[in-house]
């Protein structure tokens, strides 16, 4: 079963791995965006790991609601209310059970990221976090590691795509040959939980 603490980690692992990772965020934002996606993503993650630590809640449920307040509260740009309700979704649909099962947070998580595509409008295959998204809740069913490789080839997918929403769409034909930031981030996410999972720290992926 997956405890409060083993969700807490996953956020402190998550924030770990953007922190490391920011310049490359914001170098493939500065491709495609206006080159803030890694401070926007540190910013926001710093401040989960903060209030997390401060108040630590007792359910996998609300350690997910707090974490994606903070990401609403702190984060400007689009990443921040589309992680945030990511976040937010998938922790009310774990409820306040004081554990969970793998299987119900991937369910959980895929009601999250249909949650993302709704508010956001976007769909596989436009070149957004959901292309990382996507197809690493639907793996999750299988496997923590399953749904990391999921996500890893699905950023990796986002290389040859066309953007059809967000700043990255304004480029056009241009967007085309850069992977996407969010897909990026996206990754790191799942990579983080898969490292919880497999109970490392993050710094071995
Ligand atoms: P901003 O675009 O406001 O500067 P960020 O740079 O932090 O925000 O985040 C950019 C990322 O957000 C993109 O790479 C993309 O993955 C994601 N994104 C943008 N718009 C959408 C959308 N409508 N649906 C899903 N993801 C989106
Ligand atoms: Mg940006």
């Amino acid at each position: 079963m997956l405890d409060a603490d083993f969700f807490r980690r996953w956020m402190t692992t998550s924030a770990a791995l953007v922190d490391r990772e920011a310049d490359r965020l914001t170098d493939l934002d500065a491709a495609i965006g206006d080159a803030d996606h890694g401070s926007n993503m540190r910013r926001g993650f710093t401040a989960v790991a903060k209030a997390l630590g401060e108040a630590p809640p007792e359910s996998p449920g609300e350690v997910l609601a707090l974490a994606g307040r903070q990401l609403i509260s702190t984060v400007g740009g689009a990443s921040g209310p589309l992680y945030g309700t990511l976040l937010r979704r998938t922790g009310k649909a774990l409820g306040d059970a004081p554990a969970v099962t793998e299987q119900e947070l991937a369910r959980a998580l895929g009601e999250g990221v249909a949650a993302v595509a709704q508010l956001g409008g976007a769909r596989a295959g436009d070149k957004t976090m959901l292309d990382a998204l996507l197809p690493a809740a639907e793996a999750l069913g299988k496997s923590f590691g399953a749904a990391r490789e999921a996500a890893d080839a699905g950023a990796l997918a986002t290389v040859p795509m066309l953007a059809r929403k967000g700043r990255a769409s304004y480029l056009g034909e241009r967007s085309i040959g850069h992977q996407d930031p969010g897909a990026t981030s996206a990754a790191l996410l799942v990579t983080a939980l898969a490292d919880t999972a497999r109970g490392t720290d993050g710094d071995a992926a």
